[in-house]
């Protein structure tokens, strides 16, 4: 009896800390609570010069023979003529075929400097889908409430934004003490270019004796959450990792001959066993630091009831790794994800096979590399007898901190910019040129300040790419002031 009412009072007592503990776990008082003073930005001029930007057609193609260079010329002159001061002030160096750098030497060379990075390059449209699009892919067609056209999300908004905000700098009177870089590559969209743009560009830096304060580069953008009744915010997600992609081959060998006169099992009956215990043994879930911000931080914006729930997530972890990992999209935030992608067995119906092979890809968390995957197949594969070779692959990135200059000055500007906003890290599922700053910089964020839904982030890549033309004027004051919180000290 004495032992049921221990157990009841402690409970009891659970229930009271954790409703105290949800009355009180809403976001935290604001440090500095001085409003942004306003800036000068040009939103008409924006639209007309993203536009302009989107004709030019800078389709990147991993055979750079096919690549029309001189399409890349036409939108370098663009830039020299839509942003003279910029072109005046800054130094241009042309990289690699045809990324570009510019230099905005800051009065203070002592100062590491910041880097803004957006590459020039787009997708090109899928053969056969041309006329889905509702207004041409290369038109750059304004119809007053879209900018229309590859490129207008990712990324010629958030070059264009940064030439304007620089423009637009240089045109106030600012100047930099610490130097700001801008760094446009040219082959972001092909993935394992073999002449990466990036890591020349980063290279180049660094032989300069180059170290960087900070690099922001596309990733995250500002989107509107709305769960009736839990949840009505827009959440600001930067950033500060990415997962790697890493592809194995795993085969089994057997005899071969005639299909006449089979075995019990070919090669490829094997290999079936060989997939399954893949598949039945996934990386272990696990949640690292920054998905604890992110859930703590969407956790404190929750109405009363739902944060009995958010405020316990150190005691509910165990459960909500066990139903992340039900859910694809919420798995990968927390493991190292497994697809089979690609078999292959005999060339012909009547050979049975020597040899058959599997690849697999792997997206990987970071800290978990190369030869932790081949140990990890070995350990789950039940037979033994297989060649497992490495084929090509890019690990996971650093994870970069959440409470350096950069970060805060990210959130700092997106909470005041728009009460709304709430400012979480986040792990980016696909590759960005940032990937090949980190032998310069330890402050790597992936965040584009636009604000757009989910169903307009689809279209990225896709049929009716399209920038909203309200998302401009809290993108370009973003910059301007995250180029002036970064550089003005
Ligand atoms: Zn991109």
């Amino acid at each position: 009896m004495n032992a049921v009412l221990i157990v009841l009072g402690v409970i009891a007592a659970l229930i009271v800390i954790t409703a105290i503990r949800a009355a009180f776990f809403v976001p935290g008082k604001r440090a500095d609570s001085q409003p942004l003073g306003d800036e000068r930005v040009d939103v008409e001029r924006f639209c007309k010069n993203l536009s302009d930007a989107i004709k030019i057609k800078t389709i990147s193609n991993y055979d750079s023979e096919l690549v029309d260079w001189n399409e890349f010329k036409r939108f370098h002159s663009f830039l020299e003529e839509r942003y003279p001061l910029v072109h005046k002030t800054l130094t241009k160096t042309e990289i690699a075929q045809a990324s570009l750098i510019y230099k905005w030497e800051g009065s203070d060379p002592s100062l590491d400097a910041i880097a803004m990075l957006s590459h020039q390059d787009v997708v090109p449209v899928a053969e056969g889908t041309e006329n889905d699009w509702e207004h041409g892919a290369f038109e750059g067609f304004n119809d007053g409430e879209f900018i229309w056209g590859r490129g207008a999300m990712d990324m010629k908004n958030h070059l264009v934004a940064l030439m304007e905000s620089v423009e637009q700098l240089i045109a106030d009177g600012y100047k930099p003490v610490r130097t700001v870089y801008l760094c446009f590559g040219h082959n972001e969209e092909v993935v394992a270019s073999p002449d990466n743009a990036a890591k020349k560009i980063a290279a180049y830096l660094k032989e300069q004796g180059v170290h960087l304060e900070a690099v922001l580069d596309e990733g995250g953008a500002i989107l509107p959450v709305n769960v009736k009744g839990v949840l009505n915010c827009n959440l600001a997600g930067v950033g500060v990792a990415e997962k790697g992609s890493i592809n194995y081959e795993v085969s089994v060998n057997a005899k071969g001959g005639h299909s006449s006169q089979p075995p019990k099992h070919t090669a490829l009956g094997y290999l079936a066993d060989v997939i399954k215990d893949i598949e039945n043994h996934q990386f272990k879930a696990r949640m690292p630091k920054f998905v604890y911000e992110l859930f703590t931080e969407i956790g404190r914006r929750c109405s009363y009831p739902a944060r009995l729930v958010t405020c316990n997530i150190w005691l509910l972890k165990p459960l909500i790794l066990k139903i992340m990992t039900k859910i694809p999209p919420a798995a990968s935030l927390i493991r190292t994800c497994t697809a089979v992608t690609m078999a292959s067995g005999s060339p012909q119906f009547n050979v049975l096979p020597q040899k058959a092979s599997i690849t697999v890809n792997f997206r990987t968390m970071p800290g978990v590399g190369i030869s932790d995957v081949e140990k990890h197949i070995r350990d789950c594969v039940r037979n033994k007898n297989i060649d497992v070779k490495f084929l090509v692959g890019k690990e996971a990135s650093k994870v970069s901190p959440t409470d350096s200059k950069a970060f805060n000055t990210i959130k700092e500007l997106c909470l005041k910019s728009d009460e709304k906003n709430l400012v979480a890290p986040f792990l980016v599922m696909g590759g960005t040129d940032s990937y090949n700053y980190e032998n310069i910089c330890e402050n790597i964020y992936r965040f584009s300040p636009f604000a757009v839904d989910t169903k307009l982030l689809l279209c990225t890549h896709a049929t009716n790419e399209r920038l909203p033309i309200a998302s401009a004027e809290g993108a370009l004051k973003f910059f301007k002031r995250y180029i002036k919180s970064m550089t003005a000290d």
